[in-house]
């Protein structure tokens, strides 16, 4: 199965892509997630990434699209993946069509998450976020067993850079001036499958489920 989790920064891609990674036994593939460890291992990618994500801007397509082609083409991809926040512009959907192209397969759904900006901002101003596993948290809706304790792997929860006030009403921003272009891409292929972001995140998961192609 090849997914693709879409919305808005906060929407709940993280929270739902390990829930479905692990019904599905496919990986999931988090470009934010993905540039954080580069970041924290102190490689040139995250060098060259990290004053963009900081400012709640996207990082240059080319440094993306080079980085989730390395991943795409690693052997636990082969039964297939979620990838969670990637594509985010239209050039990115693009190189991504062109390496799924090269590789003889296609996506079979794009799962849009819709929640309201103001939902938006009270979930990433409370989210804390595992050090070591990339376990996304709430302070009030998703709170761990032990605060500052990630439930699954006992890491240290923080809370991101780009979560404070301002970062997050840039990443709005950017979200629907950017990557909102390609509901309407993703929509034209037939890919594209609309869900309610706001409950429970069972209730949530619960809709993706019933919305599995072929259902899965
Ligand atoms: P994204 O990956 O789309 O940026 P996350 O999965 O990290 O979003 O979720 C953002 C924040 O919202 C986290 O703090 C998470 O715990 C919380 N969250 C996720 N789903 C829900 C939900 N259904 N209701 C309330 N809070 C949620
Ligand atoms: P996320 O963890 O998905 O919220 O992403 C955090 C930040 O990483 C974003 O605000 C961007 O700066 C950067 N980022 C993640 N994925 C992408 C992408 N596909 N294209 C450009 N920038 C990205």
């Amino acid at each position: 199965m090849r997914l693709v989790m879409f919305g808005a920064p906060g929407a709940g891609k993280g929270t739902q892509a390990k829930r479905l990674s692990e019904h599905l036994g496919v990986p999931h593939i988090s470009t934010g997630d993905m540039l954080r460890e580069n970041i924290e291992q102190r490689t040139e990618l995250g060098r060259a990434a990290r004053s963009y994500m900081d400012r709640g801007e996207l990082v240059p397509d080319d440094i993306i699209n080079g980085m989730v082609r390395v991943r795409l083409e690693e052997s636990d991809c082969e039964h297939g993946f979620i990838l969670d926040g990637y594509p985010r512009t239209i050039p990115q959907a693009e190189a991504l069509d062109r390496m799924l192209g090269e590789m003889g397969i296609e996506l079979d759904a794009v799962f849009d998450l819709e929640v309201p900006d103001e939902e938006i901002v009270r979930r990433l101003s409370g989210r804390r976020v595992c050090r070591q596993c990339g376990a996304s948290y709430h302070v009030v809706f998703n709170p761990p067993k032990q605060p500052g304790v990630c439930d699954v792997c006992g890491g240290q929860l923080y809370q991101r850079e780009d979560d404070t006030e301002e970062a997050v009403l840039n990443r709005i921003a950017v979200y629907k001036r950017k990557t909102k272009p390609l509901l309407e891409y993703y929509t034209r292929r037939g890919l594209m499958r609309t869900v309610d972001g706001t409950g429970s995140i069972d209730e949530i998961f619960g809709r993706l489920l019933g919305l599995l192609p072929g259902g899965k």
